[in-house]
């Protein structure tokens, strides 16, 4: 079978809408971000400033939060989920609230979520919608029941309102036939994530891929986890929907275990996790028959090899069944060239007030500073088309 390849250097595809002054603003942040001790001094700044109250929403906001975020509201992601939808590309909103904690907080989280939902229906220019369980339930209680802990009259009641507004979502999600993810978040609550999920796939993906879970591959149990899965979905006679990525919580994660002094969940290195991740796509791309899965991944060789895949089985580009996505402000490269191609493609639009999107931004901060052990390619990539463009 001839090899197929797409040529995801193609920086003036993946640039074609930012024009020469919005290239070189994208080229200042993330050459800032790409350097560890202003990475490091920023974040710390930007967190101890919002902490004190001063006012840095407005810096934050017409810098970082513009690079990776729609908007604070739905209505003002319109502009991006325009621009995306003209080069092909899906959104997915996010409502990027994190660290709250009260239960008439997790009420208006659900709220707006089910609005992302509703926004989304008959617009084919949000293919998903997403949600986070943290956002709507409290960590402790989700801590409790991962680790299996007895729950008392108040714990139980929690918990049934976590079921509940999950179901709610969901329920709102199947009825309008739109398809949203449920986030996979550290390992001491993922067990809960995954029940949830799994009840909710159990109810609402009968007929198609409603419910989407999410498998972090850099964790060596869940290769295994995703064939168990696939397998129990088809003895129960539903479709599994399984969102496929890397994991963003490494470093918290190996800090907890050497802190608590049990083993690492995470893969000892990322030779571990790449060869897991791709072959779960392996897997997912040979069971088709009983699931739909998304490859969330800003990776060149993880996303070639899909497409390879794809090409080797006469799959087709917008196969129904598998989708490609990446986040808003990151791998243009693969989400742009991958539309041009005609793959099903679609990023994260997160949005929410910028005090709330902090932690968000400082996740992809960390990401992108080469003391993340990588030099940033989304910085070599803007150099190449400023080069290209004759503006370096
Ligand atoms: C659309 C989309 C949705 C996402 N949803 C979620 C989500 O629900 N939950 C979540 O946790 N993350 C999510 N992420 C983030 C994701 O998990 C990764 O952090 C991010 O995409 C970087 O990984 P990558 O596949 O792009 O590739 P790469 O940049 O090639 O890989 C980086 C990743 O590899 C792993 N890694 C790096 N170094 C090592 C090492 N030494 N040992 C072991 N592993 C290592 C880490 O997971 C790291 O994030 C999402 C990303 C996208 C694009």
């Amino acid at each position: 079978m001839s090899e197929f390849k797409l040529d995801f250097q193609d920086t003036a595809t993946a640039f074609a809408d930012k024009s020469d002054a919005e290239l070189r603003e994208k080229y200042r942040l993330f050459k800032m971000l790409n350097s560890p001790f202003l990475n490091a001094v920023g974040t710390r700044a930007a967190k101890f400033a919002l902490a004190l109250g001063l006012p840095v929403e407005g810096l934050i906001k017409s810098t970082i939060f513009e690079q990776f975020c729609g908007g604070e509201t739905i209505q003002e992601c319109d502009p991006a989920i325009d621009r995306l939808a003209r080069a092909g590309i899906g959104t997915i909103l996010d409502y990027a609230i994190e660290g709250r904690s009260t239960e008439q907080d997790f009420d208006k989280t659900r709220d707006e979520i089910i609005r992302t939902i509703e926004r989304a229906k008959n617009d084919p220019k949000i293919p998903f919608a997403v949600f986070k369980v943290t956002g709507i339930a409290p960590l402790g209680t989700l801590e409790k029941i991962s680790h299996k802990k007895k729950l008392d009259a108040k714990g139980q009641a929690k918990c049934e309102r976590i079921h509940t507004r999950v179901n709610e979502i969901c329920e709102v999600a199947h009825s309008l036939g739109q398809p949203v993810f449920i986030d996979a978040e550290e390992s001491w609550i993922q067990d809960a994530i995954d029940h949830l999920a799994t009840d909710m796939m159990a109810k609402y993906n009968r007929q198609q891929a409603i419910v989407y879970n999410t498998l972090q591959m850099y964790r060596p149990d869940r290769l295994q986890y995703l064939k168990d899965s696939r397998r129990e979905a088809h003895s129960a006679g539903y479709i599994l929907g399984v969102k496929l990525v890397r994991g963003a919580y490494m470093e918290k994660e190996r800090e907890r275990a050497e802190e608590s002094g049990y083993e690492s969940p995470i893969h000892p290195d990322k030779k571990g996790t790449d060869r897991d991740y791709n072959a779960a796509l392996e897997y997912c791309v040979d069971h088709l028959d009983d699931l739909a899965f998304v490859a969330g991944t800003h990776n060149e060789r993880s996303t070639q090899l899909l497409a390879q895949m794809m090409h080797q089985r006469g799959l087709a580009h917008n196969h129904p069944q598998i989708f490609f996505s990446q986040l808003y402000g990151m791998g243009d490269n693969l989400s742009y060239i991958l539309a041009k191609h005609g793959y099903n493609v679609s990023k994260y639009v997160p949005y929410g007030p910028v005090a709330d999107a902090v932690p968000y931004l400082i996740r992809r901060a960390q990401e992108n500073s080469s003391a993340a052990g990588q030099v940033s390619r989304e910085l070599d990539l803007i150099t190449s088309e400023l080069a290209r463009r004759r503006l370096a």
